[in-house]
């Protein structure tokens, strides 16, 4: 009974009674094929029949003392089989089964409890992550738009204190003349106030002469004030006018680049103000270069950048294939090698007019709901970051975030397109096409 004690307490205290129950009262132990007295007190056949054996006469039951004439018996198989469940649910072994079961079951709960325990801790630790996120976001978007606000207010602050400034010189011609005005009023009185003073005294006197009068002073016409001239710069279109001037104050704005004719595979025409690059048919005699791109018919910008921000725009119209992106200074321009950030370049592709991907290794696919004509690319040099945008609308089409180190310059490659069509060139996009000054 010791191993049925360690079992649950539940089911120990049902099981002892029950035990108890099925106990003969002669043996003190579990019922040996039980039979039932008339009394209906129960007993082991061999108990009972061994409590009779020598006994003359009447026998009587070993618990109530009740006395029978006969000596019957009858086997209750019912409480056989219960006897014999008691039986196997106490053994050694069941109980040591029983407790291996539980102690397994307890352990995969407990594994469970531990995996739930380690997913709300990661799920914690990902909440504080995008909350972190989300505020240092909030944070240089706020900046970004601070900067905006600078630029406009700084703008607006000039123009009002110019307008101010007009203002007043305008007053100011119109203040002099009006005090020439003045000065000319006091002396005609003057001369008036003596020629009316001679003009009295000669009732009484013969007047020989004029009398003496002061030289008076000759006052221009007014200046002219010009309305028109003095509000047309500050009329329509001002928004677009600001606008434009912004471009100059943008961080970053667009930067005009230019190709680096020194850099151009010799299948690459460069036109003369070197914002457009086209694929030809021969092959261009150049002065060898050791930046020249012999292999793979590519071209560099002349502008490298290795600190700051920077962005650009470039055309493809609607070639049907290209490459661009940033190369490491350091590439080797001499053998074919394929594009990605491995190889030192970080780059977009197209290829049959509409398959786009990134220059991963291998490609990364991008499904674009439109063919951009136009394409941004956006170098944090500091955050290691290059990203492809369309142009057209400013939507992102894919961002490497192990961009570079050290210096880049913007690549391209307007490819050999290998149609019958003339083929279509890359343009460096300036923009605003004119920088405004002031
Ligand atoms: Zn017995
Ligand atoms: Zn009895």
């Amino acid at each position: 009974m010791a191993a049925a004690a360690a079992a649950p307490c539940v089911v120990s205290s049902t099981k002892g009674s029950l035990r108890e129950d099925l106990t003969c009262a002669i043996c003190c132990d579990l019922f040996r094929e039980p039979v039932m007295l008339a009394c209906m007190h129960h007993f082991c056949r061999p108990c009972i029949s061994r409590y009779w054996r020598g006994t003359q006469g009447p026998v009587t039951c070993p618990q109530c003392r009740k006395e029978f004439s006969c000596r019957n018996f009858q086997t209750n198989y019912l409480v056989a089989a219960m006897v014999e469940k008691v039986r196997a649910t106490t053994s050694d072994t069941y109980i040591q089964n029983l407790k291996k079961q539980l102690k397994e079951t307890l352990e995969s709960y407990r594994l469970r409890r531990d995996d739930h325990n380690n997913n709300i801790t990661r799920d914690k630790g990902k909440m504080d992550t995008i909350k972190r996120f989300g505020a240092d976001l909030q944070t240089r978007v706020k900046g970004e738009f601070r900067a905006l606000h600078q630029i406009l207010d700084d703008e607006e602050t000039c123009m009002l204190e110019q307008i101010r400034r007009e203002q007043e010189e305008e007053l100011e011609k119109v203040e002099r003349h009006l005090e020439a005005l003045r000065v000319a009023v006091r002396e005609l009185e003057e001369n008036m106030r003596m020629l009316q003073q001679a003009s009295a005294a000669t009732e009484n006197t013969v007047l020989t002469e004029l009398p003496q009068l002061r030289p008076c002073v000759q006052v221009d016409v007014a200046p002219e004030f010009d309305i028109n001239g003095f509000s047309n710069k500050y009329m329509a279109p001002l928004q677009y006018i600001t606008w434009r001037k912004m471009f100059k104050s943008l961080k970053p704005g667009p930067s005009p680049l230019t190709f680096d004719v020194e850099s151009a595979h010799p299948s690459i025409r460069v036109s003369r103000d070197k914002t457009v690059a086209v694929e030809c048919d021969g092959m261009i005699l150049h002065m060898d270069h050791d930046k020249r791109f012999l292999q793979c018919v590519n071209i560099l910008a002349a502008q490298g950048f290795q600190s700051g921000r920077h962005y650009w725009e470039v055309e493809v119209g609607s070639k049907p294939k290209w490459d661009l992106g940033v190369a490491s200074d350091a590439v080797d321009r001499h053998s074919r090698i394929k594009l990605s950030p491995e190889s030192g370049y970080w780059t977009l592709r197209l290829r049959n007019r509409n398959e786009y991907s990134a220059g991963t290794q291998p490609w990364t696919r991008l499904q674009l709901s439109s063919s951009p004509e136009r394409l941004g690319v956006f170098l944090d040099c500091e955050e290691r970051r290059v990203s492809f945008y369309n142009a057209d609308d400013m939507s992102l089409l894919y961002s490497f975030a192990n961009g570079p180190r050290g210096k880049v310059f913007p690549f391209f490659s307007p490819c050999i397109s290998g149609s019958s069509q003339e083929p279509q060139p890359i343009k460096l996009l300036h923009y605003p096409p004119v920088a405004l000054s002031g």
